[in-house]
């Protein structure tokens, strides 16, 4: 079976068994009678340098399971290690100064940034925070921090709806790296920008990982961008990762039916070229199920049209030999 591997010491951060349910309805007497499982038995681990890219459609948990990877959500199970160290239990307290470590950057560079503080304060709260810079050096670092994204000293007392789309999220990535983190969860950051402006903010991110071995952990629903800027990828429905491999064998030799749908699903310039538009296989059926009440065995199989009675009476392990694991009955090496 194919389990992450926790023990490498370039592994930055490593998660097994996690699990996170939120209820959803209470009985006359307070009791919890139904539960929302957001995130199922996932386990995975992201190296030193490396993009691991999460995709699915919304409602696939991966907004959740990005979130309990910084611990800004508790989990209900399942462990989360930290350079080898486990936090899931560390209180916020305990968690204080490890958050250094983790940071994020989120969709609406907008709502993310205080439009009463001047770009300067906001990248200077951070370094102040972790005591990591004070007085004049804290200048010379927040100076320093718009450099790497791009732009220019004299931003330092403009507002953030000064800036276009695309220059506030190179501040959302300058406060990010103001910690210098080593995992950066990266929340579809370039899901509001227009397409020019979307390959910009992935060179940069691109560039800054190169400079200084960054991880990410990029969650998007944009299988182009997510191609574009991974190492590998991981493919979430309902709450679990059904199909997780290196980069170029996601998506020359996908081995979900679901992973098969989403690629059908993408535009292919090259298809395009020979008279077709998109790439070759199943079309995605219906919407995804209810987490409160998902599908019994595998939870793709009211949408899946190779599904069989095996599929209807017993979920699929995630297996896999080398780098590439797939959980599907009929697709497993
Ligand atoms: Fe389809 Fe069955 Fe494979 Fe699930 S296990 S993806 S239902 S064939």
């Amino acid at each position: 079976m194919q389990r992450d591997e926790t023990s490498d010491r370039e592994t930055v951060l490593a998660v097994s068994g996690l699990r996170k349910s939120f209820p959803v309805a209470r009985s006359w007497f307070g009791r919890h009678r139904k539960s929302l499982r957001a995130v199922d038995d996932v386990d995975l681990s992201i190296r030193r340098g490396e993009t691991l890219g999460l995709v699915g459609e919304s409602g696939s948990g991966k907004s959740t399971l990005a979130r309990l990877c910084l611990k800004l959500i508790e989990p209900t199970a399942g462990q989360i290690r930290l350079f080898g160290e486990p936090i899931e239990r560390l209180s916020p307290r305990a968690m204080r100064p490890l958050r250094r470590n983790l940071q994020m950057v989120f969709q609406d560079p907008f709502a993310s940034l205080n439009p009463r503080l001047p770009i300067g304060r906001i990248l200077a709260e951070p370094l102040r925070n972790f005591r990591i810079a004070q007085g004049a050096d804290l200048a010379r670092r927040v100076e320093a921090l718009l450099a790497r994204v791009g732009l220019p000293a004299d931003v330092v007392n403009r507002r953030a709806h000064e800036f276009s789309g695309g220059q506030r999220q190179r501040i959302g990535i300058a406060r990010a790296l103001a910690p210098e983190p080593k995992l950066i969860v990266l929340d579809e950051p370039v899901s509001a920008l227009d397409v020019s402006v979307q390959a910009q903010v992935l060179n940069l991110l691109s560039t800054l990982q190169d400079q200084a071995g960054y991880s990410y952990l990029f969650v998007s629903h944009d299988l182009a961008v997510v191609r574009h800027i991974s190492h590998r990828v991981a493919v979430m429905y309902l709450g679990r990762i059904v199909e997780i491999g290196p980069v170029e064998s996601i998506f020359s030799t996908p081995r979900h039916p679901y992973t098969e749908a989403l690629l059908a699903a993408v535009p292919d310039p090259a298809g395009r070229q020979r008279g077709g538009t998109r790439r070759r296989g199943p079309r995605l059926r219906g919407e995804i199920p209810s987490p409160i009440n998902p599908p019994s065995g595998c939870a793709f199989r009211t949408r899946c049209p190779l599904a069989t009675q095996r599929c209807v009476e017993e979920r699929p392990a995630l297996l896999g030999s080398g780098d590439h694991a797939v959980a599907c009955h009929l697709r497993q090496a």
